[in-house]
């Protein structure tokens, strides 16, 4: 199964599609955890992407397509994937088409918008907390660690990234009004779009999204 998750910042894209790879088998794709390991290694591509992410302006278009063709025709995609941060603009969609089509046979299964409010979502991203070693993510009010600081997993240490501190959220939320926001009428055209309500626990809007894709809980 080929899926999409789109959703503002913080609306749980990254968790429920950790989620869909432990439960299904279907490898997580964050374009953002790839990025962050891509500068956090100094690589070229993470010294070109990383004066966009600081800024919560999104990387170029040319530069994602690349990466997401090197990562989606690598063995392990054959069975399927859950993209999460991709596509965030049209072109992006497009290219992906482009790609599923010539290279990768056939087209997405599903897309998932996960809808919050943007109330809720500064509330969340403020309080968002990772893990450095293992990426597991936290909440300081709503998930978080038993020891403050440390993963439960793993026992790395906890840290905010840089965008999601409060100066730069409504910036990242402007960007996804913009320029990822009209691949929710784009889809809905190409009848791939199911709408979740991304407001409640955890297992709820879990339970949601499995519910759309049609997989078994
Ligand atoms: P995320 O972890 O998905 O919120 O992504 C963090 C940052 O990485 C974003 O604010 C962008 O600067 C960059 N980024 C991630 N995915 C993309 C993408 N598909 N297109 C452009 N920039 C991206």
């Amino acid at each position: 199964m080929r899926v999409v998750i789109l959703g503002a910042p913080g609306a749980g894209k990254g968790t429920h599609a950790k989620y869909l790879e432990s439960r299904y088998n279907l490898p997580h794709v964050s374009t953002g955890d790839i990025l962050r390991q891509a500068v956090d290694d100094q690589t070229p591509l993470g010294q070109m992407a990383s004066a966009y992410m600081s800024k919560g302006e999104l990387v170029p278009d040319t530069l994602m397509l690349d990466l997401i063709r090197e990562r989606l025709t690598r063995p392990d995609c054959r069975v399927g994937f859950v993209l999460d941060g991709f596509p965030r603009t049209i072109a992006q969609a497009e290219g992906l088409e482009r790609l599923m089509e010539k290279t990768l046979g056939g087209g997405l299964d599903a897309v998932v918008f996960i809808r919050v409010p943007h109330d809720v979502i500064v509330q969340r991203l403020a309080g968002r907390r990772a893990c450095k070693h293992c990426g597991r993510l936290y909440h300081t009010a709503f998930v978080p660690s038993v020891n403050e600081g440390i993963c439960d997993s793993c026992g790395g240490e906890l840290y905010q990234r840089d965008d999601d501190r409060e100066e730069m959220i409504s910036a990242r939320l402007e960007v996804f009004e913009k320029q990822t926001a009209p691949l929710i009428e784009y889809y809905r055209h190409r009848r791939l779009l199911s709408e979740v309500d991304g407001v409640g626990g955890l297992e709820e809007v879990r339970d949601r999204i499995v519910g759309v894709l049609g997989l078994r809980a």
